[in-house]
């Protein structure tokens, strides 16, 4: 919080307000990973509850159709890891950084505009998410694309800001609608009042609400980079090596460093944990002497388990409890690696057709730009 009150929390309430009571809006919801290990708090619920079932009851109860950016993840592990495939096959930039927050490509894009090309094209599974409900859910649920409200419960602030950017938008039209933080989602769940510690909970709808562990632990440091793992590893050696655990992209180290055999293939990996961390591993990158195939960067230490919209909380023990809860999680789901999430596959192979193919490429692929003339 600014100490002189010159930057607040733009609120996004009445605006989500507006759209519920509006008869000619559905409204279709999204939240983040790390909000289903922490919106709970603001009810009283002990640190890291998973609160999914909960707040997919507390959606329908607004009004609307519920469901998880955990699918989203998973599509986004779909992308980046076919992205990854084909840069470490076909002689791509490397190392590849991950691009699922706007915290970390904002600060590239003001600091290292030279580096860009490092950064995945995939856009964040918020922004995927969005572009898939404005264009590949219409048709699934009968409402026109014009008449969605797409509402996210997002982590961070940075989110907003992202939603904002001029590109992430297609024919038919913004990406994301409207941001709320989990503080503001929770304060619309108690203006409406719904108590989510005493809420029935209710599954997710059709289409858009399955999501994998992998898809989940998106929420914490090194989520993506083990996500992306189960994946690549997976499908570079045909299934030979399935391995779902990765312990060396676990902690909260700032830099966390593993090699991973694949075959005849050595990949390299970095975790960095918090933007204060960053730099080393960039000038590393620009002198042309980084050691690594594949970077994770996530901006806030812990990741969004402790992002700026989260409930507040000062306490390393707060976010190692979240943290654990959300591993918990991933360890409890049906389905821990996104490529066998049957609602991803079904996207695939009716609408997408393939990863980094023609329509992917439009829809939930993005470029980035030179803000450094910004900086102030
Ligand atoms: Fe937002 Fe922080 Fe998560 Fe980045 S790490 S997406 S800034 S909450």
């Amino acid at each position: 919080v600014c100490p002189v009150a010159a930057l607040t929390e733009k609120d996004s309430i009445h605006k989500a307000i507006a759209a519920l009571d509006d008869p000619n809006t559905t409204v279709v919801w999204q939240m983040a990973p790390a909000i289903q290990n922490t919106l709970g708090e603001e009810f009283c619920l002990p640190p890291g509850t998973d609160v999914t079932k909960k707040i997919s009851a507390a959606m329908k109860q607004l009004g609307g159709y519920a469901f998880t950016t955990d699918f989203s993840a998973d599509v986004t592990i779909m992308e980046e890891g076919t992205e990854f495939i084909q840069r470490v096959t076909k002689g791509g930039v490397l190392p590849m950084m991950t691009s699922c927050c706007p915290g970390w490509v904002k600060y590239m894009e003001y600091h290292y505009p030279d580096q860009l090309d490092h950064l995945s094209t995939c856009k964040s599974p918020q922004q995927m998410f969005g572009a898939l409900v404005k264009n590949y859910l219409p048709e699934k649920i009968g409402v026109p694309a014009e008449n969605i409200c797409q509402i996210s419960i997002m982590p961070c602030v940075a989110k907003k800001f992202e939603r904002d950017r001029t590109e992430m938008e297609s024919e038919n039209g913004r990406d994301v609608d409207i941001v709320l933080t989990t503080r503001e989602a929770a304060k619309l769940f108690k203006l409406r009042g719904i108590n989510l510690a005493a809420i029935q909970e209710e599954e997710f709808d059709d289409f858009m609400g399955e999501g994998s562990g992998a898809g989940r632990i998106f929420g914490t440091t090194g989520g993506v980079m083990e996500a992306a793992l189960r994946t690549v590893v997976w499908k570079l050696t045909g299934g030979k090596i399935d391995q779902i655990d990765y312990q060396e992209a676990r902690g909260y180290k700032g830099l966390k460093e593993a090699s991973v055999k694949i075959g005849d293939l050595e990949v390299k990996i970095a975790i960095v944990n918090g933007i204060g961390n960053v730099k080393p591993v960039m000038e590393d990158i620009r002198a042309g002497k980084s050691p690594y195939h594949f970077i994770e960067v996530m901006a806030c230490p812990g990741g969004c388990l402790n992002g700026g919209g989260a409930p507040l909380t000062a306490s390393p023990d707060m976010i190692a409890r979240r943290m654990d809860q959300m591993y918990e999680s991933d360890k409890n789901s049906a389905i821990r690696r996104s490529h066998e999430n049957k609602e991803v596959q079904k996207l695939y192979e009716e609408y997408l057709k393939e990863p980094c193919g023609h329509i992917s490429h439009h829809l939930l692929h993005t470029a980035y730009m030179d803000r450094s003339g910004e900086v102030r």
